[in-house]
């Protein structure tokens, strides 16, 4: 959980591979609906490209097909739950699936650092990786390192949009990281999402092996 630009989907990317989970990210779900321009993906756009969450019964059916996806290495959440409703459909998900939530991992950034990163940021449409005009740019300008497709900047990426996704943040996602918090029996790991990403993937993981241990 986090703010957007905290740097969420980047190191969701790296410890789902560093742990073989598999790396469920809502933003990128809700994405590939809208983009392939169904009427649910239209009713979408109307809400992601305003910065405003999806209603959570849409999320909620969305994602309850997702998390059936065979996760036998432990399914990495990147996005979802964002409400406490949500929060309490995952709950009850999970507890019929006998599957427990072992770790909610809350990533803070301030402001400044949030629209810094997220105004410069691109990422690759076919295999995910994320880039930074200045902190993280592709070796060849444009072009994903990793497998050469074009490189594009989201559409909800602008600072007038980002400042509204900041403020859905703060008034609908914040109160559940309370939720976990309140309910004693989650490990919760708090980590610093302005340090260096190497960092902040090294201090989550050595917190998520200690759950493993
Ligand atoms: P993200 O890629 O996680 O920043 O998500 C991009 C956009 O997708 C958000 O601004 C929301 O419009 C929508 N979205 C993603 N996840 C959720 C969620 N769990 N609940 C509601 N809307 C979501």
């Amino acid at each position: 959980m986090g703010p957007p630009g905290a740097g969420k989907g980047t190191q969701a990317k790296r410890l789902a591979e560093q742990f073989g989970m598999k790396h469920l990210s809502s933003g990128d779900i809700l994405r590939a609906e809208k983009a392939g321009g169904s009427e649910l993906g239209k009713t979408l756009a109307k809400y992601m490209d305003a910065g405003q969450l999806v209603p959570d019964d849409v999320v909620v059916s969305v994602m309850a097909k997702a998390l059936t996806s065979d996760g036998s290495a432990g399914l990495l959440l990147d996005g979802f739950p964002r409400t406490v409703p949500q929060a309490q459909s995952l709950d009850a998900q999970l507890a019929q699936a006998g599957k427990p939530l072992d770790a909610v991992v809350v990533m803070t950034a301030d402001e400044s650092l949030i629209l810094n990163r997220i105004t410069g940021r691109w990422s690759c449409p076919a295999c995910g990786e994320v880039y930074h005009t200045v902190t993280m740019p592709p070796k060849q300008a444009g072009v994903c390192d990793k497998c050469g497709a074009a490189l594009t900047q989201r559409a909800d990426d602008t600072e007038a949009v980002v400042r509204k996704r900041l403020d859905a943040y703060n008034r609908q996602t914040e109160p559940v990281i309370g939720y976990y918090r309140s309910r004693g029996d989650i490990k919760m790991i708090e980590v610093d999402g302005g340090a260096p990403a190497a960092k902040v993937t090294a201090d989550i993981a050595s917190a998520l092996k200690s759950i493993k241990a």
